[in-house]
């Protein structure tokens, strides 16, 4: 999995959106965060098909929204999925949320046979606790390739990090500038001021260091293109410890169905 994606949400003008996946392609980026709930897969899909860059060359990732968690809505809705976005297989496949339809058993069931006829390469989830994760390990047969929750220097995800790194996981972080606030953080911004770049480069080379894969949303040109000048930022030992010793905790995402431990 390419560690720097395209994320998308709320990318939701139909021609900025093609035009934002496009440009990301043709300037370099080979991996594009979507989900049913932005509504944008049509759009994620006119862009890869309108860059000059190879679909398998793609690494394509969508999720199943809460409401299409029962096996049968699974397979309908990455139908339609596959139908928006111009394309017979995704490269992953994301359970959004442990919440609404979801239930271990039946759904991943239905992500299993996904697997298994090649409609999905890779099962992951996102926003699960590292119980949630057990739970969905105890039930599929397919490997859980990755999980997607909110990091950035101000979430650090200690826990589900050593957990991820205990037992082969993937994270990939997304809201990795966290929603474009990371600019408001001392430390950010003068280690950003020492290497001549900006805060969100700074987030992004961090999460790197930690060995996460992040999907930072960016709109225009400036900014897909800012992100992606993160992969030749190298942050020193010191760096990343005063980053490290950021004590401030901040989520951004936290809707009233997520996870009970999230207070
Ligand atoms: P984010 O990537 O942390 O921040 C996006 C914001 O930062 C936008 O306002 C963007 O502005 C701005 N920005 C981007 N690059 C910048 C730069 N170099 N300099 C200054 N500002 C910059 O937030 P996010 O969209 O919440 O998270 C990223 C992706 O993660 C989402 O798009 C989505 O694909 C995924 N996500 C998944 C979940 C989940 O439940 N699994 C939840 C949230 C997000 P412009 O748009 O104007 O460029």
């Amino acid at each position: 999995m390419p560690m720097l994606g395209l994320g998308t949400w709320e990318n939701d003008d139909h021609d900025q959106c093609v035009e934002s996946v496009r440009t990301a392609l043709e300037m370099g980026y080979r991996h594009v965060d979507t989900a049913q709930a932005y509504r944008n897969e049509d759009a994620v899909g006119e862009g890869i098909a309108a860059a000059d860059v190879d679909r398998e060359d793609v690494f394509l990732a969508t999720k199943v929204w809460t409401s299409n968690l029962s096996a049968e809505d699974v397979h309908a809705s990455v139908e339609d999925s596959l139908d928006r976005l111009g394309t017979d297989y995704v490269d992953l496949l994301y359970v959004h949320w442990p919440a609404g339809d979801y239930d271990p058993g039946e759904t991943l069931q239905a992500f299993d046979e996904l697997y298994d006829s090649g409609t999905i390469e890779r099962v992951g989830v996102s926003n699960f606790e590292p119980e949630h994760v057990e739970t969905a390990r105890e039930h599929l047969d397919a490997p859980v390739f990755a999980n997607q929750v909110e990091m950035h220097p101000l979430l650090p995800q200690t826990e589900l990090r050593e957990y991820a790194a205990e037992t082969g996981l993937e994270l990939v972080a997304y809201s990795p500038l966290k929603r474009g606030e990371v600019f408001d953080d001392p430390t950010l911004t003068a280690v950003a001021d020492e290497h001549g770049v900006s805060a969100a480069q700074v987030s992004l080379a961090w999460l790197r260091e930690k060995g996460v894969t992040t999907i930072p949303k960016a709109t225009g040109d400036e900014h897909i293109r800012d992100n992606l000048e993160s992969l030749s930022l190298s942050l020193s030992d010191d760096e990343i410890g005063r980053i490290d010793d950021i004590d401030s905790r901040d989520r951004q995402v936290h809707p009233d169905f997520a996870p009970e431990a999230w207070g």
